[in-house]
């Protein structure tokens, strides 16, 4: 008989997310403090409904069997399932995968969106696995949470290094562990899939598309316009570049970008649709592209602009570096991208932000009109999908700004007054069982 050996984790090192928790967390009070929230919902939305972490093993390349360990965070469902992505990363722990569910407990509830918040993830370098490792290891992530998701329950969406092709493992495994005549019913179990699976046309830039949307609205209600502006990209993913394909098309120029290998500037404009191409053949890196000069990573934020999105990770802007910024708007397509100590500088210096919870929740628009697409057995059209995620941005919007002008509040703050007031009114007309 063969024998099987057992290793621990060898290849990802442990690297914390910096303390994400304590951000939303005083975000959400800052917010909980002015609308006088009720304090037994305060006690509710203070912590999180349900914590899964699993420890799963999986057979690698080469025969040996490396454990694994992913997280799901159910935050809260008054408002209906948990909705949320799944993100591979070293910085995925539970701290992380609280604060992230958070957000999305915030981000629905203020997109008017029939869902809850959860988030979750696998501690884990993805670059340091082969195609095949990674589909075992997404197969036996969702084999180890089983009933803990489902289409009517827990529904994840693709986050920081995961796709459509993750999407489709997790569906195909979900459905492949239902009864027969169940399988096919439960498509949309997960939302972010290909569209050859059920996937919706327009998710893949929704979210990107959402934050350019973001920013047009914004410039529409200062009487600027977004032709020649010039804009600075943290993250180059799907995020990052669908945000930045859009702007470039209304006549902004992307003059820096950085992602997790290091940093690129061009103040005459970096070719979008070049740097995709490039970064692609590059086994995914921006670095050294020819039509840009190499930027100190450290300065990245100080460049000279005039919008900055952050669209990679949380906690990036800080006090260390939020007084160097040059840009005039923030455009958060990152989760917790800006800390509140951050914040209270740039909201100092007249900077203003487009928060997290309304900037990048096209995404999560998109993902509930994959889930409506599949629930109803029908297939919807290219066109359909942007004007509905127009009109829904646009209500999102609106709804936040006419908030923070009339209170004289941040937009953050506003938001988040939004957001916390429809599940306290969910819960107020409910009560607490029993
Ligand atoms: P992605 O994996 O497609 O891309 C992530 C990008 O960030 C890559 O270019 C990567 O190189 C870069 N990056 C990673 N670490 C970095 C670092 N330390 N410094 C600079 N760059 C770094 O991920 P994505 O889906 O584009 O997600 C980006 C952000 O947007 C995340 O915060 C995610 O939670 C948020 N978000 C994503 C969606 C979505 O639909 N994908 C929706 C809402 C919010």
């Amino acid at each position: 008989m063969a024998t099987m050996t057992v290793i621990p984790k060898k290849k990802t090192k442990k690297v914390p997310a910096k303390g994400m928790m304590d951000n939303v967390m005083q975000q959400f009070s800052i917010a909980a403090d002015y609308i006088d929230l009720h304090p037994n919902i305060r006690k509710i939305l203070s912590i999180t409904n349900n914590e899964i972490i699993v420890n799963f093993p999986v057979k690698m390349d080469n025969g040996e069997v490396e454990i694994f360990t992913g997280y799901r965070v159910q935050h809260n469902n008054a408002l209906g399932p948990y909705k949320g992505g799944l993100r591979y990363h070293p910085t995925v722990d539970i701290d992380a995968a609280r604060a992230l569910a958070m957000w999305m407990t915030w981000k629905t509830s203020l997109a008017g969106l029939p869902y809850g918040g959860g988030k979750g993830g696998i501690q884990l370098d993805p670059s340091k696995y082969s195609k095949g490792e990674l589909e075992r290891i997404t197969r036996r992530f969702t084999f180890a949470l089983a009933d803990n998701i489902g289409p009517e329950h827990d529904i994840p969406a693709p986050d920081v290094n995961t796709n459509s092709q993750t999407m489709a493992w997790i569906a195909d495994t979900y459905m492949s562990m239902r009864p027969p005549a169940e399988r096919t019913a439960n498509q949309h179990v997960v939302t972010g899939k290909p569209e050859g699976s059920g996937g919706l046309e327009g998710r893949d830039r929704a979210t990107g598309y959402g934050v350019f949307l973001n920013i047009k609205f914004w410039s529409e209600k200062n009487n600027q316009s977004i032709k020649d502006k010039k804009f600075i990209v943290q993250g180059f993913g799907n995020v990052g570049f669908w945000a930045a394909h859009f702007l470039e098309k209304e006549g902004a120029k992307m003059a820096a970008v950085q992602d997790a290998f290091g940093s690129i500037e061009n103040q005459n404009g970096i070719t979008v649709e070049d740097l995709f191409n490039y970064s692609k053949a590059n086994n995914g890196s921006i670095v050294d592209f020819p039509e840009a000069e190499t930027l100190d990573s450290k300065h990245f934020f100080a460049t000279d602009c005039d919008i900055c999105i952050p669209a990679a990770l949380g906690n990036q802007i800080t006090k260390d570096n939020a007084a160097t910024i040059k840009a005039t708007l923030i455009a958060e397509g990152a989760n917790g991208p800006t800390n509140v100590e951050g914040e209270q500088i740039l909201l100092k210096r007249n900077i203003a932000i487009i928060p997290d919870i309304l900037c990048n929740s096209g995404g999560v628009v998109g993902s509930y009109f994959e889930w409506l697409q599949n629930r109803n057995g029908e297939l919807w059209q290219f066109d359909e999908v942007i004007a509905k995620l127009d009109k829904k941005m646009k209500e999102s919007f609106n709804k936040v700004f006419e908030y923070a002008q009339r209170e004289g509040l941040d937009m953050r703050t506003a938001a988040y007054c939004i957001a916390i007031q429809r599940i306290e009114k969910a819960y107020i007309q409910r009560g607490i069982f029993p």
